[in-house]
């Protein structure tokens, strides 16, 4: 095994970065291209800029963003935070007591690593389902959650999802929904309403997923929760910091629904001409990705490497060889080992798409080539 825990997680991460660092400064930023959908961003004038003080900026910033927030994420209030993470945490924290449990409704396992740890640290008993016959909510419940599109983009069923907050809400449970990506894939690519509009308690988006935001976190919802959650939030630094504030202004107000919805029909070209070389290629809204699973099953040498050693390895290969950052190999640990081509980022605008094959392939056999080789592999993935 290569990648075999948080620590290595950490690690690989470092490697990542120092060699992203490296190619900008010997290649320059065109040198990268950042397909994990991530690709975030800082938009911001000088004269904004220069308001960004400890006290004066939230003054300025925290107020627009409460109307920019609440059109983009519906609901009474928001409240920006450090990270979704952060958010889901702040909410287990106010919400869940010793003992009670949690139930879980996503279209596919698995939940973002966040929410059961949250659950651990208060003591809570957690249970999730990717399964809608086997839902249910127990006795002594004390949070319902939901995830509206899930680490590999696959987007919940609208009805179930009124379904779910139904049965929590006849039982007076409130409601909490991972909307990390969701908020805009959703809304944008499937029609989807606002997750507050569909009666949701408080829902949490990432700003720099699927837009041109901040790494951060932006939870909108009822006036009464997000007060309490607030508490917690400032209580423990969960809070976004007032630069993020300002970018995550800017990333709403800069969020173009037109980039998502061009790269949903520009994946299938994307599709077709992996799926001539590959088999385990699979579509997702806004581009293509293959399983760590998939990936073993595309490997005709024999080799010793976990599934996720395997997506490592290919992710690191990509980034050393064609500068093509995916998000095994920058992700903070827990996050899925699955690569995703993700079409809906500044980068991948004007990518040509023969081109973006041709890379995937030459990595792919350079995976294969090197996959017999533990040393090299492990090499590849930590050092430099
Ligand atoms: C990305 C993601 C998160 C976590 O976002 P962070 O900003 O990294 O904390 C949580 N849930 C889902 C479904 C995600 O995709």
């Amino acid at each position: 095994m290569i990648v075999n825990n948080s620590l290595d997680e950490v690690k690989k991460r470092e490697n990542a970065l120092l060699i992203i660092k490296h190619l900008v400064e010997n290649s320059g930023r065109s040198s990268l291209f950042d397909l994990t959908g991530l690709s975030g961003g800082f938009i911001a004038s000088p004269s904004e800029i220069s308001l960004l003080e400890t006290y004066v900026g939230p003054a300025i910033f925290e107020q627009d963003l409460q109307q920019v927030g609440k059109e983009h994420m519906g609901g009474e209030k928001v409240l920006p935070l450090n990270r979704t993470s952060s958010g889901i945490l702040a909410t287990i924290l106010t919400l869940v007591g010793e003992g009670s449990n949690v139930v879980h409704y996503l279209a596919r396992l698995p939940a973002h690593p966040s929410i059961p740890r949250s659950c651990k640290l208060v003591g809570a008993n957690y249970f999730e389902t990717d399964v809608f016959d086997e839902f249910s909510i127990p006795e002594n419940t004390s949070l319902v959650i939901v995830t509206g599109s899930t680490m590999d983009h696959q987007v919940i069923d609208e009805d179930e999802f009124k379904k779910v907050i139904e049965m929590a809400h006849d039982r007076d449970i409130p409601v909490m929904v991972d909307d990390a990506s969701g908020a805009r894939l959703r809304t944008v690519v499937y029609n989807q309403p606002k997750a507050c509009d569909l009666g949701a308690d408080i829902s949490i988006t990432s700003t720099d997923k699927l837009m041109p935001g901040p790494r951060g976190g932006l939870m909108a919802g009822r006036k009464d929760l997000i007060d309490e959650i607030k508490v917690k939030v400032n209580q423990f630094g969960l809070e976004a910091q007032p630069p993020a504030v300002l970018a995550m202004l800017n990333g709403i107000k800069n969020f173009d629904e037109n980039n998502l919805i061009n790269s949903f029909s520009r994946k299938d070209e994307l599709f077709g001409l992996l799926d001539e070389k590959f088999d385990n290629f699979e579509t997702t809204p806004t581009g293509v990705m293959i399983s760590p699973e998939g990936l073993a099953d595309e490997m005709d040498v024999s080799h010793e490497l976990s599934d996720n050693d395997l997506a490592y390895v290919f992710s690191f290969i990509l980034l050393k060889d064609h500068g093509i950052i995916t998000i095994p190999a920058v992700s903070m640990p827990g996050a899925s080992a699955t690569i995703r081509f993700d079409l809906s980022t500044n980068d991948a605008f004007n990518l040509n798409l023969k081109d973006l094959c041709k890379k995937i392939e030459s990595s792919f056999n350079k995976l294969q080539d090197v996959a017999i080789n533990e040393d090299k592999c492990r090499e590849i993935v930590f050092s430099f």
